[in-house]
Order: structure tokens, then sequence, then C-alpha cells
């Protein structure tokens, strides 16, 4: 049994294992010499004061036998049962990997292009030079994660399954650091060749992952999914399962569900705007370090919540910040060319001088009640709509989006200027506070005078709101089974991952394409 030793050191002792490995071997009564393998199990930042780094090592002493590295078997599934999987995103390929392991074959279908092609029409939004409907920040290859900040975070209880799936990204590329660092991301510079990895193991064991196929209808009979149709041509795809893990941005599976009577649920979403500051303004308020965080702290993060609006007649709306990203950019992550959507995203290194988060609050039921009648339960999905169709309006061409400096937004002022930004499309100076819907405004604007008064300077003229964070989480769900995990209505048809209201990020979306895996070779046994 390895020892482990738990450490509180300072930034720079913790960055360098000739310091800490010769502490925990004191610590643990051995000499240094005796220490056969060092393994930081856990590291973590503490800043409630001057910060501090809290490691746990384990020790591996002389001839102890030692942890194997990661290692996943896929063994070869061609010929055998075929599943079809709408959508790469990590929802889809999780399911598809497990499949592998069980012993199906997967047929991974995406409307997008691969990687390193995906790459190029997003640099073309980022240019101005107009939005791919099927190739872009949501869609293509390893899905809305691809370009992310890969923050690997989930509310998941299931500490055995979180740790798998930390690992099969390792197994495919990622740093091992993520198996130990208490906030693990992996950046939107190494996503890629993690994601192009996982279709490269798919692929050698005998399933296929085909792109630039957008899936546009699914074929039931006699109340079965048995395959879908794509927009190629008329073939149809033909599978024992149908796993629909298309995201929450693919408003059109959820019409084809809805044309097809396939049952669907409005539910409630949350909406809102990206915030960015300097990254040296959030790393001096967290760090409480008014010359920078130095060389061996990494960029400081923030999560805060507030509940606003509170009477009492009742009727307080959460207000959250979602998806932070330190050391990020601001990103087009519309679908359209006629939406203004914003998200954030972050290289491995954190290195940007900006910080983003997106601050949201609560779209309930009744906030599109009004839009019930003509929308039925896509009602939620066209509320959203109309707010990005608005904020592209008070945007500009070539996806510029619509901009109020902070402390202006929170006290109902126009901002004459903007300060820089790391959005490379641009920004336009607009009147965010007056054109939101009014529950938004007067949420987001109570919300972030709270984070202000918890975080002094967090309400400032240099930091920048920018519209609109609309897709955080998907307004529709598609029920399926508690048991059986397949639609209530539709044998064999599987919804999967954040599109189908069962997972909200990366490695939540991974655990549910892995739990669907699961249901479908259970179904095929019985
Ligand atoms: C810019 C950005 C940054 C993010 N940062 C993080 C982060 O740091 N951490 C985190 O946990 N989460 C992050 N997220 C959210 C995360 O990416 C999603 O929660 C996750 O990807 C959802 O996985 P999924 O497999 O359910 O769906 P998606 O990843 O959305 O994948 C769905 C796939 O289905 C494909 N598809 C859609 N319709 C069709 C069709 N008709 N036919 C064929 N294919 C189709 C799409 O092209 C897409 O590739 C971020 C999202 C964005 C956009």
């Amino acid at each position: 049994m390895p020892i482990t030793i738990s450490l509180q050191l300072s930034p720079k002792q913790a960055a360098d294992p000739r310091v800490y490995v010769p502490i925990a071997a004191r610590r643990a009564g051995v000499s240094d010499k005796q220490v056969a393998l060092a393994r930081v199990v856990k590291r973590s930042v503490d800043a409630r004061k001057t910060p501090k780094v809290n490691l746990s090592i384990e020790l591996y002493i002389d001839a102890e036998e030692q942890p194997a590295p990661v290692h996943f078997d896929y063994p070869l599934v061609e010929g055998r049962t075929p599943v079809v999987i709408v959508g790469s995103g990590p929802a889809g390929l999780f399911a598809a990997l497990r499949l592998i392991e069980l012993g199906l074959r997967p047929i991974v279908l995406e409307r997008g292009r691969e990687v390193v092609e995906r790459g190029r029409d997003i640099a073309r939004i980022n240019r101005g030079g107009g939005v791919d409907p099927d190739s872009n920040y949501a869609f293509g290859e390893g899905g809305a994660g691809t370009f992310s900040d890969g923050k690997l975070f989930t509310r998941s209880k299931k500490r055995g399954d979180y740790n798998r799936a930390l690992q099969a990204l390792v197994f495919h590329g990622a740093s091992p650091e993520i198996l130990y660092e208490a906030h693990p991301h992996i950046g939107t510079d190494r996503l890629p060749r993690i994601m192009t990895a996982i279709r490269e193991t798919i692929r050698r064991s005998g399933g296929s992952v085909v792109f630039e196929s957008r899936v546009t209808d699914i074929e039931v009979r006699d109340g079965r999914a048995i395959g879908v149709r794509l927009q190629s041509g008329d073939t149809l795809v033909e599978g024992a399962a149908v796993v629909i893990a298309a995201g929450h941005s693919a408003r059109d599976i959820y019409e084809i569900l809805h044309r097809r009577g396939v049952a669907l649920e409005a539910k409630p979403f949350a909406m809102g705007v990206r915030i960015e500051h300097p990254q040296a303004l959030i790393d001096s308020i967290q760090y409480h370090t008014p010359d920078g965080r130095g060389e061996y702290l990494p960029a400081a993060a923030y999560s805060l919540v507030s509940q606003e609006g509170a009477s009492a007649a009742g009727g307080a709306r959460g207000v959250w910040s979602f998806c932070m990203c330190p050391g990020g950019f601001i990103v087009p992550a519309m679908t359209s060319g006629d939406e203004s959507v914003v998200n954030g995203m972050s290289p491995s290194l954190r290195n940007s001088p900006y910080a983003n988060s997106g601050i949201v609050t609560e779209v309930r039921l009744s906030d599109f009640e009004h839009l019930r009648g003509e929308f039925g339960e896509l009602a939620g999905l066209e509320f959203q709509r109309r707010l990005e169709l608005l904020a592209r309006q008070h945007g500009g061409d070539g996806q510029v989006a619509p901009a109020q400096r902070a402390a202006d937004f929170v006290s109902a002022r126009p901002s004459g200027t903007l300060p820089q930004t790391s959005y490379v499309p641009g920004i336009t100076p607009s009147r965010l506070d007056e054109w939101l819907p009014p529950f938004i405004s007067k949420a987001l604007r109570a919300g972030i005078t709270t984070f202000g008064r918890r975080m002094k300077g967090f309400v400032t003229n240099e930091a920048v709101v920018v519209g609109v964070e609309s897709r955080t989480s998907t307004p529709v769900r598609i029920p399926r089974n508690a048991e059986t995990l397949a639609h209530p209505a539709v044998a064999n048809l599987y919804p999967a991952g954040e599109g189908a209201g069962y997972a909200g990020g990366i490695i939540s979306a991974a655990l549910d394409g892995e739990r669907i895996a699961e249901a479908i070779k259970l179904s095929l046994k019985s």
C-alpha cells in the first residue's frame, strides 16, 4: 500500500517535485532515496488568505508494486449488432466506446466536419466570414465541448464512473493531471486531438464515425425506432437501437421528433450574458495580491450564485455564474448567422489576459407560457431563438456582438465606448439593460450588484457584458423511461446527453452516454 501524505505548501514549493517529494518523504518517516514513485493524487489552491496549495501525495516505497498505467481494451466489433448514434459529442462518443466494450457496433453519424476542417470553419466565423450551420462551435467532431475550456466537473455522485471517464480521456491523450486536480480542465488547444483519438479507437474496433451526415428523419415502425435517414439521400441507416445525442443546439432534431408525434416536454432553462474582466483584476480580487498572481498560481476563477428579487409575495430568481473561463476568450457560439450567441473557452495554459463567465438567470415555464399555444412543447426553444435574433439585431454584421460596460449595465446607463475584449469578431455598444426581457435584465443587474459586494471590484467599467449567453441548457426534454432509459412511447429510441435534458457539461454528457450504452445492451439481452 502506498503511504498518503497531505501537505500545505507555498505555490512555489508545490510546483517542484524536487522540493515537495523530500518534504513528503520526511513526513512519512522515510528517506527520499527510498521513494520509488511519488504520485500527486489531489491538488487544490486555498486562496482564503495568502494563497497556499494543498497536495495529497502517494509515496511508493522501494520495491512496492506501482500502479499500472491507464489502459482500456476495446475489442473488435465488426459484424456485431449495429447501434445508430446521432451526434459525436461527449454523449455520443462515450456511448460508442461503451457499446464497443459491451460487444456492440456503434455507427456514429455527425452533421459537422472532422476536427481539422471544423477548426477552419470556426476561424471563418471569427473573421466574420459567415456561420456554417453544420460546422461551428456547437456542431462538428467532438460536439460542443471540443472548442471549449474543457472543464471536467460534474455533480455526479458516482465517483467510480467519473474517474473512469477521466481515465478514458487520459487513455486518449489528456494529461494525467486531470486525474488529481481539484478543478480539472483540458483546454481548447488539446481537446481536438483527444476527440480524434477517440474517433480512431471507434474505427479501429470496427465501429464507424461518419461526418457531414446530418440526420433529417427518424424511422419508426410499429412503435419501434429502426434507424435514421440522412440529408444526403434517402438511404436508411439501420440499427437495433437509435441513440439521440444531438446536443441542445440541434433544433431540427426536436422539430423532427415533434413532427413525428414523439412526446417532448418543455423545461425551464437559463439565459443571460457573458461578463469579461481583465484576468489581472480577478487574480487580485481572488488571491488578495495587488501585484498579480505571480508565476506559480493558476489564473484565478470564481463561482457565484445568488437569489434576487425575493419579496413577501415570493418570486426570487436564481442568478449564477456559468462556465467561468479564466485566461480565456469569449467565442461566437451561434449555429446560424442571424443569431448572436456567446460562450467561453480557454487554452490549457489559461494565459489570455481576460477572464470571462456566463452570468445567467432562470427562465421558467411561465416566462414563455405566451408562446405555448403556437409552439407547444417547443415554446422555450422559440423564446431562446427570439432573444438570439434580437441580440443579433443589436449587434452587427460579421457576428459583432452587442455589449455594455458592466457598471453601466448595472446602473442602466449607456456605454459610449467599450473596453478591449477577447471576442474576436468585435463588440458594439448597446443598451442590454433595456432590450433584454425585463425579468432577465432586472435579475442580472441585481445579481451582478450582489456579486460586486462579495468580490470587491467585480462591478467596474473595466468589465463588459456581452449578449447573449443563451445556450446553457436545453429548453426541451426528450422523456425516457426511468428503468429502461428508452423513450416511453417509442421502443429502441434512446435520448442521451445534454440535448435530451439529462446532462449539463462534458463529463455528465459522457457519463449519460455510457449509461445509455449499458441500457441498450441490457435491452438486447432480454
Ligand atoms: C464554447 C463552449 C464551451 C464549453 N465549455 C465547457 C466546459 O468547459 N466544460 C463543460 O463541462 N462543458 C462545456 N461546454 C458544454 C459542453 O460542451 C456540453 O455540455 C457537451 O458537449 C454536451 O454533450 P452532448 O454530447 O450531449 O452534446 P454536444 O456536445 O452538443 O454534441 C452533439 C453533437 O450532435 C451533432 N448533431 C446535432 N444535430 C445532428 C443531426 N441532425 N445529425 C447528426 N449530428 C447532429 C452536433 O453536430 C454535435 O457534434 C461548453 C460548450 C461550448 C459551446
